[in-house]
């Protein structure tokens, strides 16, 4: 049995898939990384293709380049798993050529941000000198220029002990809130506005101990570990409650919840079944419940703003809609445009490594070109390091969707703070 069957049965699925290839190039003519980097082959040759030969020890490193964005997948009429395809025999190539130890420390984001957060002024600075981060670079081959968290002192497990709750009525139940790693490290800004505006519409939010979703180790390889991730983490939402709505404004992580972990490992496991079906994008919840006549729009004041927006591919691939887009127009006097851009190049973790910095920059231009022409002081993204790479690149405030809904609830005075 070869590494493949081992590791991920989520394979077999995908690879019976390629059969139904016609070579329409759809997918070639879709690929942000195809446009921007000559080195890579394309979805077509790397997919379906590609897959034909694969069966024993070899791949193309041509593959290497590829983000696994799903924008193929998503654009394929045929229903090929090409992003999927791609993925899994990535892994398998890191499996047989050993994974970089770079590629084994920036998915660790639950230590990151216990070790950063205690000394978050310092680790803060220190990231933004330029000989360390140049070291940084020759030493673990992160781009110098690459964007960086930041650190707070003020976990959000901190945050939940001392704040002062809601004097609202919870009148329509409980739901459990899933922050992620970042959510709970690095951007607990956009964690604490998503538990208030919840609170404030009338929500009981309880936010159980979780661990992380695995995300980042699946797409940099490591799906053994991944797999153990996904599984814990069922594991802690399930001490709580196997009922309520699981809602999250960390769109990437909801996306592995959701179906990334079985689509892409072959996580089969009635655990993740039970958490995947009842979770939530944060601006999916809210729409549905507004759809569902349990949100009054009439409470929500005016703000008078044009607004960039970049639905991320990881946001995309979950075939929902633009639900962001629909939130925040609930809101009287905004207005969202769309970049209708596949991918901002960060892709997770691609876009921090020095190989592809310059790709990565290459297939975000679009999206920082969006953010720059309709600024008006802020612009709006669903995932934590698409925003961090969006906001580098492009000067660009970023904000999530849910910063809107806060400020126009009066729960906050600036829109920006
Ligand atoms: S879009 Fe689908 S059917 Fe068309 S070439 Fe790509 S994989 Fe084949
Ligand atoms: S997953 Fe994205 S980068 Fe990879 S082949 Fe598909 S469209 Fe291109
Ligand atoms: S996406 Fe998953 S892996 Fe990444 S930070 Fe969020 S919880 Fe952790």
């Amino acid at each position: 049995m070869g590494v493949i069957e081992e590791t991920f049965a989520g394979h077999e699925v995908s690879r019976a898939s390629l059969d139904n290839c016609v070579k329409c190039t759809i997918c070639e003519t879709v690929c942000p990384v195809a446009k921007a980097n000559p080195l890579f082959t394309g979805p077509k040759y790397n997919g379906p293709q590609a897959e034909r030969f694969r069966d024993g020890a070899s791949v193309d490193h041509s593959l290497e380049w590829c983000d696994f964005c799903g924008i193929c997948t998503l654009n394929c009429p045929q229903g090929v798993k090409i992003a999927e395809l791609n993925e899994q025999a990535a892994a398998k190539m890191k499996a047989q050529n050993g994974v970089p130890l770079r590629d084994r420390i920036i998915p660790e984001t639950n230590m990151e941000g216990m070790l950063l957060s205690p000394i978050a002024p310092v680790a803060n600075w220190a990231l933004g000198i330029r000989p360390l981060r140049v070291a940084i670079e020759k030493v673990i081959k992160i781009h110098r220029d690459a964007p960086m968290p930041t650190a707070h002192t003020e976990t959000l497990a901190k945050w939940l002990k001392h704040r002062k709750k809601a004097d609202v009525k919870a009148t329509k139940g409980p739901v459990v809130f899933f922050q992620g790693c970042a959510g709970g490290y690095f951007e607990t800004e956009t964690s604490k506005k998503s538990i208030e505006v919840l609170e404030h519409l009338g929500y009981e939010v309880f936010v159980p101990k979780q661990s992380c979703c695995g995300l980042a180790k699946q797409s940099n390889g490591l799906f053994k570990g991944a797999t153990n991730d996904i599984l814990n983490l069922c594991d802690n939402l399930l001490k709580f409650d196997n009922e309520l709505p699981v809602v999250s404004s960390s769109g990437s992580c909801i996306g592995m919840v959701k179906h990334e972990a079985h689509e892409i490992m072959g996580v089969d496991d009635p655990r993740l079944e039970n958490v995947s079906v009842r979770s939530r994008d944060f601006c999916e919840f809210i729409m549905e419940e507004y759809r569902a006549g349990r949100i009054d729009p009439s409470e929500f004041r005016e703000i008078d703003l044009t607004v960039p927006y970049h639905q991320p591919c990881q946001v995309k691939s979950q075939g929902m809609g633009f639900p962001a887009i629909d939130m925040m127009e609930l809101i009287p006097g905004v207005k969202v445009v769309e970049s209708n851009e596949p991918c901002c190049g960060i892709a997770g973790t691609y876009g921090l490594k020095a190989e592809r910095y310059d790709t990565a920059q290459k297939i975000g231009k679009g999206v920082f070109e969006h953010m720059q022409n309709y600024n008006e002081g802020v612009g709006v993204c669903d995932t934590e390091t698409c925003r961090w790479q969006i906001a580098k690149s492009s000067g660009v405030k970023i904000v999530h969707p849910v910063w809107l809904m806060h400020h126009a609830l009066g729960l906050s005075d600036n829109l920006l703070k």
